[in-house]
């Protein structure tokens, strides 16, 4: 497990204790401490880890929140993202979807509330979706608020602003854009739309009201001097979630080769979640796609470092059944986050199972 040619622990087990009391009472650490996190041997991990565990444990005790995916539309999109099964360049097989109708949508929800979840991520495939799409899940929602009483997290694509607030209005609790990869790498990763109108996005659905779930895709072709960008460029954008997905390459893809995933090794990933956290203390932080072929025997290392993970499947790829990641939940001694009850008024808070 250990790589003598990367710096050691020594000193730095104390260090990392700072960094992490300093994140707790405010302080970022500096670019430079960030990129040493995911410089680290993996002996030393260990004491990152700990100290990301710390301000975990700071903000969010032992509460562990579990989101549920749901494709509402799947395939056929114009767009050409290098990593995504569903673009227009892609070969992969990908089994196209029609639109759910809110009452499937409903079902849906209704399934994830069972299996514990707290909120229901709805996401549609393409650039931005279309206007029945947007009827759709918004009637969905109203249902869902009415029937089943789970946070809504609405993931369509680029959105306007009358969009944005037609959503809130609905009862979507918090919309989902992802950054993907840094500025400078954005335009290999994709070339039929601008790292700048993700921004544009995320600022839609800020200025609405919503929440702005908004995450990276680890495994792109990214420096680690540009993961630490990602980190800083979404605290600088003070989302409230971040997923940290590790690219799973499919073949047909243009990443599909798996050239840009073989450093992933899990105590890679643990440092690169880490570094996240400490960097973003208060975020929402979620353990996203990959963290079953990633993180492999250490998984839930990963629920000490992030209080919220996907439970089930992910969007195009199976994940770890729902039952094993309840019982990792509770030999972890962790909490799953209880969700808001049907019918109550919108934005309630909801209590944990603590
Ligand atoms: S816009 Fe979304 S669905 Fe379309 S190719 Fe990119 S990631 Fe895939």
């Amino acid at each position: 497990m250990d790589d003598p040619g990367k710096r050691s622990q020594g000193h730095e087990l104390m260090s990392w204790s700072i960094v992490a009391r300093d994140a707790i009472e405010g302080r970022p650490p500096a670019g430079e401490a960030a990129l040493r996190m995911l410089a680290l041997a993996d002996r030393a991990t260990p004491a990152l880890v700990e100290a990301a565990w710390r301000v975990r444990e700071h903000h969010f005790g032992r509460r562990v929140k579990a989101h549920v995916v749901v494709s509402a539309s799947r395939g056929g999109c114009a767009e050409d993202c290098s990593y995504c099964s569903q673009s227009a360049v892609s070969a992969a097989a990908v089994q196209r979807q029609r639109l759910l109708s809110p009452g499937e949508i409903l079902e849906r929800a209704a399934a994830a509330r069972r299996a514990g979840a707290k909120r229901l991520c709805v996401v549609t495939a393409g650039r931005a979706a279309q206007e029945r799409e947007i009827a759709t899940v918004m009637e969905a929602t109203r249902l869902i608020k009415k029937k089943v009483g789970l946070e809504v997290c609405a993931s369509l694509g680029m959105l306007d602003a009358g969009t944005a607030q037609a959503l809130k209005a609905a009862g979507v609790d918090a919309y989902n854009h992802n950054l993907n990869t840094a500025h400078d790498r954005y335009g290999e990763v994709c070339s039929t739309h601008r790292y700048e109108d993700r921004l544009a996005t995320v600022a839609a659905a800020k200025a609405a009201g919503l929440e702005v779930c908004s995450g990276v895709i680890v495994g792109l072709g990214e420096t680690d001097r540009e993961l630490v960008e990602m980190a800083y460029a979404l605290r600088d954008l003070s989302v409230s979630s971040i997923p940290v997905n590790f690219l799973l390459p499919v073949p047909g893809t243009a990443l599909g080769g798996g050239d840009t995933v073989r450093h992933l090794t899990p105590w890679h990933c643990l440092r690169v979640l880490s570094m996240f956290r400490i960097v973003n203390p208060e975020v929402d932080l979620r353990i996203s796609a990959g963290r079953e072929r990633y993180l492999r025997s250490l998984q839930p290392l990963s629920l000490l470092i992030c209080n919220s993970f996907f439970l089930g499947n992910y969007l195009t790829q199976p994940g770890q059944s729902a039952d094993s990641d309840r019982m990792m939940v509770a030999d972890l001694g962790l909490l799953l986050e209880q969700a808001p009850a049907a019918g109550v008024a919108l934005g309630a808070p909801a209590g944990a199972r603590e």
